[in-house]
Formats: structure tokens, C-alpha cells, sequence
């Protein structure tokens, strides 16, 4: 009888850990790009607010729905996004996005098709009442392609999070890969490259200490980057940096609200592009990813020579750790 109980309990905890996976949009695919990235794609600078699939750069390969749901909105010729889908998911209170798909299935490719067909090829947002369209986990919803910002076709996948504050509603887009039932198989590397303070760069090495010079304030920025196989190229999902022990600044992107979409110059240095990221470690302004800055707080604390680390991490729990010295220049 025990035994019997042991095994159900065991079963029923495999059963909610997998109900609250979300599937990947595509089949056996793989990572290409992860969550709040730099992109100067598109119409302006923004924050990748997505992960990315590959769609073995295939246009016309099946997208599918992650979870149980009901389709709340279509993007047609979205600049960014270019054809998208919103599915709402009632048991888990979250949006699954799908973006720079080729084409829609279904009557939603008929009532895209209608709209194109009457408004020609600007940028329309289709919405449909609640249950109208419903579609089940794994079910086929539309194809890949390269819409919007997309230089190759893949499959941009979010989940999003709707806050009401007062009247209003804000969408707060999460990183998708603490949803989503993958598991990424392959060698990771977390890297910084350079820093640069005073307009000097500094190259940073492995088991090396980098002296670094600043003057009144340090404002540090520093190239950083995940390799993850051979072809691709993330965002660490966390970057901090200790001064004298102390936590002073750190940036995770776990969420990012949508009306930050387009401040990726908070976070962001000079230089940044779709494959370079120049990571900020001050910031004047404040959004959701920058964690801790206290810059202000521990500016009277700085000494001559300040030992410091610049510490990276990932989703799946890899840690690289640079050490510094931060040299007061007279
Ligand atoms: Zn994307």
C-alpha cells in the first residue's frame, strides 16, 4: 500500500512539472537566439523580446501551439514582427506569441488573407472575442518564414504576461525559456571579451586580472556573449559585478515590459549590434531587467585599487567569473 502511495505521488509530480511546460513552436528544432538581445533590425533599435527556433531555414515548415488556448490576436506585416500569432492560454493566465511566420492556418489564413487582400500590405491587427478560435497543444497553427525584421526564416517565440494597473493593461514579455520544455544539448561558453572605461578597451582573459582605470565614477561597459554549439550566439542571461565584495550593478533578463521595448540604449553601449553586445555595467535610467545599481551609494567607499569580478551566468546554470581591479586615476 506504501509503495502504491509512493509511485502515485511521484506520478502526479511528473504530471504538474510537464502541465506546466510549454511545447516549442517547431519539431526536434534548436536555440538560435535568446531573450532581450541588442537588434538594430527593423524600423529602430529594440530589445529581442523573444527566443528563437530555427526552422532549418525552411519557409513553409509547421509552427505549432504550445499550449491549449484560444488565438486573441493576429499581426499582419508587423515591421518587427511581420506575421504574427497571439495565443491566449487560459490555465496558465499567459500569452504565446509567434512571429515572422510565412503564413497563417486555417480561418485565420483566410480572414489575414481578406484583410491583405482589402488593405494591402501595411500593418493590420486582427482581433478575435474569446474561444473563437480554439487550438490544442502541438496543433498546427501556421508556417515559418522571414516577416518583419527576420533575415533568415525561423520561428520568434514569446510568452507574454498581461499586468492591469488601474485602467490599463501592460504586457510584460518573460524570457520564454523558463516556460518552454527544452533542453539545450549543446557545448556552452560564456565570454567577455573587452571592457572599455575613459574610451580605453581592455582585453579580458581567462584566469587573468585586469586592471582598469577610471576617474571620478566607473562607467564600465563590457563586450560579453554565450556561444552554444558552433553557429550560435546569445545573451548571458545574467550579468553582475561585485566591487570591494559588494553586488553594485546587475542586469537579468528574465522580463522586459513592452513599453521598454525600444529603450535597449539603457543597457546597451555603443557598438552593439544583432551579433555584438556591448553591455553597460551603470545605467541613469531604470528598467526592468537592471536588477541592482548602486553606483551612488558606494562611490564615496572607492579606494585607490578596488578588486573587483565581473560575473556571467546562463539559464542553465553556468557561472564564468573575470577578475578586475578598479585603479583610481588621479
Ligand atoms: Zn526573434
Amino acid at each position: 500500500m506504501k509503495k502504491f502511495l509512493v509511485f502515485t505521488v511521484i506520478l502526479l509530480s511528473v504530471l504538474t512539472v510537464f502541465s506546466q511546460r510549454f511545447l516549442p513552436p517547431v519539431k526536434d528544432s534548436y536555440l538560435t537566439s535568446s531573450f532581450g538581445e541588442y537588434r538594430d533590425t527593423g524600423d529602430k533599435p529594440h530589445f529581442h523580446l523573444g527566443i528563437d527556433f530555427s526552422s532549418f531555414s525552411r519557409i513553409g515548415y509547421p509552427v505549432n501551439a504550445a499550449a491549449d488556448g484560444y488565438v486573441c490576436k493576429l499581426w499582419v506585416n508587423h515591421k518587427v514582427y511581420g506575421n504574427t500569432i497571439f495565443i491566449y492560454h487560459p490555465d496558465y493566465d499567459l500569452i504565446s506569441v509567434y512571429a515572422h511566420l510565412n503564413s497563417f492556418k486555417g480561418l485565420m489564413a483566410e480572414i489575414a488573407n481578406s484583410v491583405v487582400s482589402e488593405f494591402g500590405n501595411t500593418f493590420a491587427e486582427i482581433k478575435f472575442p474569446d474561444d473563437e478560435i480554439r487550438v490544442s497543444k502541438g496543433e498546427e497553427i501556421g508556417y515559418s518564414g522571414k516577416s518583419g525584421e527576420a533575415e533568415v526564416p525561423h520561428v520568434h517565440f514569446e510568452i507574454r504576461e498581461v499586468k492591469k494597473s488601474g485602467n490599463n493593461e501592460i504586457e510584460i514579455v518573460r524570457d520564454a525559456l523558463e516556460f518552454v520544455d527544452y533542453v539545450e544539448m549543446r557545448p556552452r561558453k560564456l565570454q567577455a571579451f573587452e571592457i572599455r572605461s575613459n574610451n580605453r578597451t581592455y582585453k579580458l582573459l581567462d584566469d587573468q586580472v585586469t586592471e582598469v582605470p577610471f576617474t571620478t565614477l566607473p562607467k564600465l561597459e563590457v563586450k560579453v556573449s554565450e556561444k552554444v554549439g558552433d553557429n550560435t550566439t546569445i545573451i548571458p542571461r545574467k550579468i553582475s559585478l561585485r566591487v570591494n565584495d559588494e553586488l553594485v550593478y546587475e542586469i537579468e533578463f528574465d522580463a522586459i515590459r513592452e513599453d521598454e521595448m525600444y529603450s535597449p540604449n539603457a543597457i546597451y553601449g555603443y557598438g552593439s549590434n544583432l551579433f555584438t553586445y556591448w553591455i553597460k555595467l551603470y545605467s541613469s535610467s531604470f528598467i526592468t531587467p537592471i536588477k541592482v545599481n548602486r553606483w551612488n551609494e558606494i562611490a564615496f567607499t572607492l579606494k585607490d585599487k578596488n578588486p573587483a569580478e565581473l560575473i556571467l551566468e546562463d539559464i542553465w546554470g553556468s557561472i564564468k567569473v573575470y577578475k578586475l581591479i578598479l585603479v583610481k586615476e588621479m
